[in-house]
């Protein structure tokens, strides 16, 4: 009786030992777990540094993107302006020419903005030459004299 006593004790011990074991065996598996998880955050938490630095290395190149945007913006600003001071020289050219020289501004019209301001500095001696003597001199040359109201100078007859 005693021995299966004994017996019996030593079988509680060791399915005691066994299970306690097993506990610890279970702890331990929950501790990888966690450590597993940990590691996963760490993984997670870098990839996200990653993506943010992507982020902000894109928005920064976006930034400068829009900076030189704004640059050529202003370029073309400057573009415009030049140019609308060249339509409105075109324009005052036209305006003061056209009592004279109402032909000249059809052609100009067809012509670039180049030969426009060199035809607009060529049409000023001919609005000045309306009131210039039309008349020829001896020598083959038009009379520079200033002319009248019939278009020519005192001495052609004005
Ligand atoms: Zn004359």
């Amino acid at each position: 009786m005693e021995n299966i006593m004994n017996n019996l004790f030593k079988i509680i011990f060791l399915l005691s030992f066994v299970l306690s074991f097993n506990t610890i065996a279970q702890k331990t598996d929950v501790r990888v777990e966690i450590y597993d998880l940990k590691e996963d955050v760490k993984k997670l938490q870098s990839e996200n540094q990653k993506l943010s630095n992507d982020l902000t290395t894109s928005i920064v190149k976006y930034e400068n993107r829009i900076l030189d945007l704004g640059a050529k913006i202003e370029d073309l600003r400057f573009e415009i302006n030049v140019l609308k001071r060249i339509v409105e020289q075109y324009r005052n050219g036209v305006s003061s020419s056209s009592t004279t020289t109402p032909s000249s501004s059809s052609s100009q019209n067809s012509t670039s903005t180049e030969e426009n301001i060199s035809e607009k500095s060529e049409s000023k001696p001919k609005y000045q030459s309306s009131s210039q003597c039309s008349a020829t001199t001896k020598k083959g040359t038009r009379c520079s004299r200033s002319a009248r109201s019939n278009g020519l100078c005192w001495q052609h007859g004005g």
